[in-house]
């Protein structure tokens, strides 16, 4: 049943209240830690200052029952991150939380926008906005007013962050020594969240829909990388890193000032780079760079908005080559209408030019809407292959592209 806030309930005094944030088990272990880190640790840690909150990621740690019940037994509100690969674990989490517990089990996530009337039939409190950091310290500071926009266990109030308000990922309450060991030298910190661009594929415009970025200060990345090990790798999330140009400059000038200088990667698109900024990169110890080159189909490259001069994306990657920094490129098998010619000319197009690059599933996000049961979400577990019949390409040939790092 949905459930409505009551006021009442929750304790005048913010301190008491108690968050458990889980992030439930995943079909295989992660190999990508950056929705944990982002999603899981660094919401908990944007109100890690004003109530209790726990951190447990059952994707990386193991625990008995009876220790995660008694966990539960203590929590207001047991948070979820949800990912269409975890959503099944979760009802399961879900329950074992109303066997044992009062807490009241809040989700939010990538998927959430996209289907929020069927989650809130099975979650008490459903945050409907890409802006969840805002929604559950409104949540927990201001409950009378989070009711308000709670309709139905829905709470869709799209409320920004402001610059000042991000926080850093609270690594003295996160499973570090676990995470260390999925990624023994890696460090990974969200920077920003929006996209101006549009792309079909992408889930980041059903999260944040308004045509916006919004970036962390620069000096808390220098700050955070300048406390944590001198020889660790940093990944530097960004949905589109060199996006607003002048951020990304303030961001490699103080990265540029750490003595010694620290190795860091990122993500960014191919067609918002140039000499300058490639070169302030470099020199503030960026040593790779991933782009999402998807496909190099033109009938493809339109139907999900994002297209490139050939001449030009040759000429842009050989030039990140020529700075030092490695390019590496992402790639979608899978998208509807692909063919076997399109996936070896682009393939080959890369190879060309010696440069790295990983083939990636499609996954076909907008069928979440259309989802009518969560049992449905097994689609999405990443136990199997999606196999899209892709013309004139074999099934063992589509595996083999998608286990293959070039
Ligand atoms: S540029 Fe990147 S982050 Fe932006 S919409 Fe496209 S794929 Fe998503």
């Amino acid at each position: 049943m949905p459930l409505t806030l009551d006021p009442g309930k929750v304790s005048a005094d913010p301190k008491l209240i108690t968050l458990t944030f889980v992030w439930p088990q995943e079909p295989w272990n992660p190999t990508s830690l950056f929705k944990h880190i982002v999603y899981l640790c660094e919401t908990a840690g944007y109100i890690h200052n004003i109530a209790n909150v726990h951190i447990i990621d059952l994707s990386v740690t193991q625990m008995l029952k009876k220790e995660i019940s008694n966990l539960f037994k203590k929590s207001d509100y047991v948070c979820i991150p949800l990912e269409a690969y975890t959503v099944r674990n979760a009802v399961k989490l879900k329950n074992l939380i109303k066997q044992t517990s009062d807490a009241k089990v809040v989700v939010y996530g990538t998927i959430v926008p996209m289907n929020p009337e069927l989650f809130a039939e099975h979650f008490d409190i459903v945050i409907s906005t890409g802006h969840w950091y805002r929604a559950i310290k409104k949540l927990v500071q201001e409950p009378e007013e989070f009711n308000k926009y709670l309709h139905e266990g829905i709470y869709c109030k799209a409320e920004p962050m402001t610059p000042e308000e991000w926080t850093l990922p609270p690594q003295e309450i996160m499973p570090m020594k676990h995470y260390l060991k999925v990624a023994p030298t890696q460090y990974d910190i969200g920077v920003q969240i929006g996209c101006t661009f549009n792309c079909s594929f992408c889930a980041e415009k059903a999260l944040i829909p308004e045509s916006v970025i919004y970036s962390r200060p620069p000096e808390q990345i220098r700050d955070f990388i300048k406390n944590n090990p001198e020889d660790a790798i940093y990944y530097i999330n960004a949905t589109t890193f060199t996006q607003d140009r002048e951020w990304a400059k303030q961001v490699c000038e103080l990265l540029s000032e750490l003595n010694p200088l620290r190795k860091w990667r990122t993500v960014t698109r191919i067609d918002r780079i140039d000499q300058e900024i490639i070169g302030l990169m470099k020199k503030s110890g960026c040593y790779k760079i991933g782009f999402g080159i998807e496909t190099l189909s033109k009938p493809l490259q339109r139907s999900i908005r994002k297209s490139y001069d050939e001449s030009k994306l040759k000429e842009s990657l050989l030039m990140v080559k020529d700075s030092g920094i490695i390019p590496r490129c992402f790639l979608i098998l899978g998208l509807p209408g692909q063919t076997a010619e399109d996936v070896h000319y682009t393939q080959q197009f890369i190879e060309d030019l010696d440069i790295e690059y990983r083939w990636k599933e499609y996954v076909p996000f907008q069928k979440i809407s259309q989802i009518k049961t969560l049992e449905e979400f097994e689609l999405f577990e990443r136990t199997d292959y999606f196999g899209y019949e892709i013309p004139g390409l074999s099934k063992e040939e589509y595996i083999r592209l998608l286990s293959v790092e070039r």
